[in-house]
């Protein structure tokens, strides 16, 4: 596929392979973006500004609209490219594709509501004569940088608002899956996006992410990665606005009064999705000592009933890591992890991309794998003897996007939704639980501000205070 800069479809010499993962068959290529494709997306982006933030509300909402129509019409070969580039399973695939088509749909929708209040200039002394207002404006260019676990919908998560708020976009895909990203674009022109708004520069971060960063022209930084790189961005960005979904090594607690099965199949899904490659993806379940053993046997035994192998096969329940290096990262920590003393209970092999599901108790507190982000399918397992011990061990670590309990008591759920130190909390669901129009985000090193779409564009336009003086 070829990259999107200015009025142009841009194809260049110097190439990136997109392999598929499990068996490294070569999917596409894409451009090698370099800085001066950089320059020329700045350059482009800044005609598209004045185009879009001149385009009546109407229009965007329509071009929106028949983007989301157009993605539906061809749901199947979204889902099929986000299979092929990536780690998804073709089921997880088709569900990403159509959780796109909301986030498209609710940013039309969300068009319509960029609404300001009038000011009640006369609560002052002396301002008796005054009356006025304020508005919502665009703030001009969005960078946004996106990973590769969710390559459609993350996408359309900072395309969807910025287009619906009238602001332009340099876009910069995760290298190893650009192709949903570009498909994405592909039908927002179809759909009628006038060429400048939205511009797409693949290539790696190694070698053009300094040049995007720095850029002046941005006016907000709308990253979606791991935070490594959001620190770098941090440090580099300069004086913009600056979004951060990182990541998280979410905590689930089970209380005794919990429906065990539920609990167990809800947080054996959360824990595998996307091969543990997800940012709210379970990895320390903390659970009440009176139903501890049952709910360890039972979440053992629904682990080993999940299938692993190709992507694209309906009968596949979990596929391969993005790559060899991912996978050969995750056996390391799990080596690490059992000369700390942690007691291995399923899995724990890798062959090539594939790893096993993986469960573990006993997990040292000061392990990795208890204290950072694995990002692959690994969970730990821990006995706790009351609320206050889970919730004080769920805080324990330096991220907070989302926590989660199961129980039937009120009190443990409002104990549980105030003390736990995150963005969200979901009651009798794993912390893998999303919907597109809600607020995401987290608190601590788990990024800045929020996404979802309302929560995107408050972020993405700014409030002009307007007052007469009669
Ligand atoms: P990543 O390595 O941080 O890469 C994310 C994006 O940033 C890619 O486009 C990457 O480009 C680019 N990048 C890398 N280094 C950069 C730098 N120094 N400056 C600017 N851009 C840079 O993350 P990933 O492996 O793709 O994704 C996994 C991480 O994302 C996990 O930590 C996960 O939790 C987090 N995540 C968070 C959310 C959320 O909403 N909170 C959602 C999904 C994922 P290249 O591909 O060219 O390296």
């Amino acid at each position: 596929m070829k990259m999107l800069i200015g009025e142009n479809w841009v194809d260049k010499d110097d190439k990136i392979d997109v392999r598929n993962p499990y068996n490294d068959d070569l999917v596409d290529t894409v451009p090698s973006g370099d800085e001066d494709d950089v320059e020329a997306a700045f350059r482009a982006a800044e005609e598209g500004f004045k185009i879009n933030r001149n385009l009546p509300v109407h229009q965007r909402i329509s071009i929106l609209y028949k983007t989301a129509e157009i993605i539906r019409n061809n749901q199947e070969e979204f889902a099929r490219t986000i299979a092929s580039e990536g780690s998804k399973t073709i089921k997880e695939a088709r569900k990403e594709a159509s959780r796109c088509i909301d986030t498209i749909t609710i940013s039309a929708e969300e068009a319509r509501r960029i609404v300001g209040e009038t000011v009640p200039f006369d609560s002052r002394e002396g301002s008796e004569n005054r009356i006025g207002y304020y508005y919502r404006f665009p703030i001009g260019i969005i960078l946004a940088i996106t990973p590769f676990n969710d390559p459609l919908n993350l996408v359309a998560h900072k395309v969807g608002p910025a287009i619906a708020g009238g602001n332009s976009v340099v876009l910069k895909p995760a290298t190893v899956t650009p192709l949903s990203a570009l498909k994405l674009g592909e039908a927002l022109i179809e759909a009628g996006l006038p060429w400048n708004v939205l511009n797409i520069v693949t290539g790696r971060a190694s070698r053009i992410a300094d040049a995007l960063v720095t850029d002046s022209r941005a006016r907000m930084i709308s990253f979606t990665g791991g935070t490594e790189a959001g620190l770098d961005i941090v440090k580099k960005g300069g004086l913009k606005k600056i979004g951060m979904e990182l990541g998280s090594n979410s905590p689930v607690i089970v209380m005794d009064d919990a429906d065990l099965e539920q609990s167990v199949e809800l947080s054996v899904s959360g824990a595998f999705w996307a091969v543990g490659q997800n940012c709210i993806g379970v990895q320390r379940i903390y659970i009440h000592e009176a139903v501890y053993e049952e709910f360890e046997k039972m979440f053992v035994e629904y682990t080993q009933k999940m299938k692993v192998g190709y992507q694209l096969d309906e009968d596949t329940d979990m596929g391969p890591m993005i790559n060899e290096e991912e996978a050969a990262r995750v056996e390391k920590w799990v080596e690490e992890a059992l000369k700390e003393g942690a007691e291995l209970l399923t899995g724990g092999q890798r062959m090539g991309t594939l790893f096993e599901p993986t469960v573990f108790r006993n997990m040292p507190e000061s392990a990795k794998m208890n204290c950072e982000e694995v990002f692959g399918p690994v969970v730990n397992l821990y006995k706790v003897s009351s609320l206050d011990e889970a919730i004080e061990l769920s805080n324990s670590v330096r991220y907070g996007l989302h926590g989660a309990i199961f129980t039937k008591s009120l009190n443990n759920a409002f104990k549980a939704i105030r003390e736990l130190e995150v963005g969200g909390v979901m009651i009798n669901d794993s912390t893998d639980y999303r919907i597109d129009m809600m607020p995401f985000g987290g608190v601590k090193w788990s990024g800045l501000g929020r996404e979802g779409i309302k929560f995107a564009l408050l972020e993405m336009t700014e409030p002009k205070v307007v007052c007469f003086n009669l």
